[in-house]
């Protein structure tokens, strides 16, 4: 017998949004930063004090009055904003606790590798408490190095903050004058050499200007990463310098008078590091390194030990890819006391600390909230008058349809196996006769009917015991219904599709009522591969999510209830990694926040893409295209194939779509 799930058995009774809060997981992947109202909306507690929460329903309910539709992402400033502090706290406590830098040296800073979510809003947002929390920036790339420069300015100006910058990512000559230049700017840049000519070109330029530069290294370690970006580190990783390099570059620098310029060493061990032993192991691998470069002479003061700090994804507190067995406090102590522990026994004075964690910072302060706009489900009803009927009519009633009927009707606790495998030979018959052409299409249709509906009185029972045998452990992903939702995969959980990434996913409403349909959410991608079929449970391999009906409004094509759902901790990455797929532009996205009284307030809307903006991406002109309609419009009515009210009414549809939002608006 397997479980059906952590969370789904079956709770008795009234059902409550607590019950909601247990069946989803929420305290688990929430963090406190996720609730649920005794009303049944979930709620977003950005500093985690739960009298200033934030109702999420309320929230898309005020947006639709102002014009803007969902998919929504909504990003949570204060959230954010929790998150640097805790970075801060945790590192200060673990710092304090141990004394770390009791005899001078020390310190931390976390630099926030932009290229997570370069958004100018988020980084602004970062690089504003900069100087309070004494938090710095890191760019991979030439236009990441611009927008970095152009950041720090704001942050406090040349010399007055003094805010790291650290530069990763393939360098040229151009990149490295640039950096040379901003330190004679005041910057405080170190640009982290990933291979040997960057080394050659630092000491070029600093010749030229006549710069002392801070330099840093990026070593390949021998300790290995683990998980998805696991070649991240070791020997064969595509950054940084071997060892016997390394030394090489103390020579070179020797040589040219600049050994008191190698400031930093660098490693990163990969994104989303699950296991805290393998951070373990880095920081104690490049802290002996440390320690040895500083002897030779090295005007070594920091040590960055990169990204890689995880995020729960699924609330399990594990070590597997979608979790992480540790917290922040676990982390900053392990990270302090394996430096300082092998610092103080070489007797180096402990450096400053510098981590980049991205993902631990921003994943946190964005959650995307859809809407559903339909559902298509496997009949539970097996419609058995209408069988009986159609049985009726044959003079030679076909057996396993017979058989199919009998089951359905004699299901009980005791037989649930037994009627399991019956069933699934009954469908197999019927499957086969009707390819042999001595069964038509009305019974195969029953057939199917009946075969979807004994499942479902199956998984209600078994669900009910709280056990699911383990032949049927494939049913509720079989039976489940598909829910529409306005959003695309690709643009808005880019490592759904591609690394299989889980993100927790939750109506943000009606959870004070049981879910009572298992379902997995579809995108309106043309493209089968756009549908989200695995869910968070810490752990356990679950393929359906529990969702509640949504009703169909009256009349034809009128489309269904309103019914929201939010996808959670998709502030790394994906906003930056998305893409447009079938020409679905970046969502709106809207800045939230509490006001002087508690209140939610909105601080800034910024519209999604229209779409003539994508298609001017990948070069239409609107203006062409509107021209080549009107002139095709016309001629129909010309000819008389549209009246001038139909030419009218779709040249109106055309213009008004090439300016309104690339995803459905109901
Ligand atoms: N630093 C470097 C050099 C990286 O390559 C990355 C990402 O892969 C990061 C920092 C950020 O890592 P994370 O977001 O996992 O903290």
């Amino acid at each position: 017998m397997a479980t059906i799930s952590t969370r789904s058995t079956f709770i008795h009774g009234q059902w409550t949004a607590a019950d909601s809060s247990q069946l989803y997981g929420i305290p688990d992947w929430g963090k406190g930063y996720v609730g649920v109202s005794p009303e049944g909306h979930l709620t977003v507690i950005p500093t985690k004090d739960p009298a200033k929460s934030i109702d999420l329903h309320e929230v898309i309910e005020g947006l639709k009055a102002r014009g803007v539709h969902t998919p929504v992402l909504l990003r949570f400033n204060d959230i954010l904003v929790h998150r640097l502090r805790e970075i801060r706290n945790a590192f200060d406590d673990a710092m304090a606790e141990q004394q770390y830098g009791a005899a001078g040296g020390g310190g931390y800073s976390c630099v926030y590798p932009i290229k997570v979510n370069q958004q100018r809003h988020v980084c602004e947002q970062i690089a504003n408490l900069a100087v309070e929390l004494n938090f710095g920036l890191e760019a991979g790339s030439k236009p990441e190095l611009l927008a970095v420069l152009g950041l720090s300015a704001s942050a406090g100006g040349p010399g007055v903050n003094g805010m790291p910058i650290i530069c990763n990512g393939f360098k040229d000559d151009e990149f490295i004058e640039t950096v040379t230049l901003a330190t004679k700017l005041g910057r405080n840049i170190i640009p982290v050499v990933e291979k040997w000519t960057e080394l050659e070109l630092v000491v070029k330029h600093a010749k030229q200007y006549n710069v002392r530069p801070k330099i840093g290294l990026r070593v390949k370690l021998s300790s290995r990463g683990a998980g998805r970006w696991e070649s991240s580190a070791g020997v064969r990783s595509k950054f940084g310098l071997f060892v016997s390099e390394v030394l090489q570059a103390v020579e070179y620098l020797k040589k040219h008078d600049m050994l008191d310029c190698l400031n930093l060493v660098h490693c990163h061990v990969g994104s989303q590091l699950y296991d805290i032993r393998v951070f373990k192991n880095a920081v104690n691998e490049l802290a002996h390194i440390y320690c040895e470069l500083h002897k030779m002479g090295a005007g070594l003061t920091m040590l960055d030990i990169g990204g890689g700090m995880g995020v729960d994804y699924d609330g399990s507190q594990s070590a597997w890819s979608s979790s992480i067995n540790y917290t922040i406090a676990e982390y900053a102590a392990d990270v302090v006391y394996r430096i300082k522990s092998v610092c103080d026994a070489a007797s180096v004075p402990h450096p400053k600390i510098l981590s980049e964690s991205g993902r631990a910072m921003v994943a946190y302060s964005s959650v995307l909230v859809m809407d559903v706009l339909g559902t298509s489900k496997f009949a539970s009803d097996p419609d058995i008058e209408a069988v009986d009927a159609l049985l009726k009519g044959e003079t030679e009633p076909p057996q396993p349809l017979l058989d199919l009927v009998d089951v359905y009707r004699n299901i009980s606790d005791r037989n649930l196996r037994e009627a399991f495998h019956d069933a699934t030979q009954g469908r197999d018959e019927a499957m086969s006769l009707f390819s042999l052409g001595y069964m038509n299409l009305p019974m195969r249709a029953a057939a199917e009917r009946l075969f979807w509906a004994i499942g479902h009185k199956l998984l209600e029972r078994a669900s009910k015991k709280g056990e699911l045998p383990e032949e049927f452990e494939s049913l509720p992903e079989f039976l489940s219904d598909i829910y529409f939702c306005n959003f695309s995969l690709f643009q808005s959980m880019p490592d759904s599709w591609a690394i299989d990434q889980l993100f927790p996913i939750c109506p943000i409403h009606r959870l004070n009522e049981e879910p009572t349909r298992r379902g997995i959410l579809a995108d309106i991608t043309c493209d089968s591969d756009g549908k989200i079929d695995h869910f968070v449970d810490k752990r356990i391999d679950k393929k359906i999510l529990e969702l509640h009906e949504v009703k169909d409004l009256p009349g034809e094509g009128a489309g269904v209830e309103p019914y929201y759902l939010a996808v959670f901790l998709l502030g790394a990455y994906q906003e930056i990694l998305g893409d447009l797929h079938n020409l679905l532009g970046d969502t709106h996205a809207v800045h939230i926040s509490h006001d002087a009284n508690g209140q939610w307030e909105i601080d800034e809307i910024i519209d999604g893409d229209t779409v003539e903006e994508v298609l001017a991406f990948v070069q239409y002109d609107p203006e062409d295209l509107k021209r080549a309609m009107r002139q095709d419009v016309e001629a129909a009515c010309k000819q008389g194939r549209l009246t001038l009210i139909e030419g009218k009414s779709l040249l109106k549809f055309y213009d008004e779509g090439l300016e309104g939002y690339t995803y459905l608006e109901g």
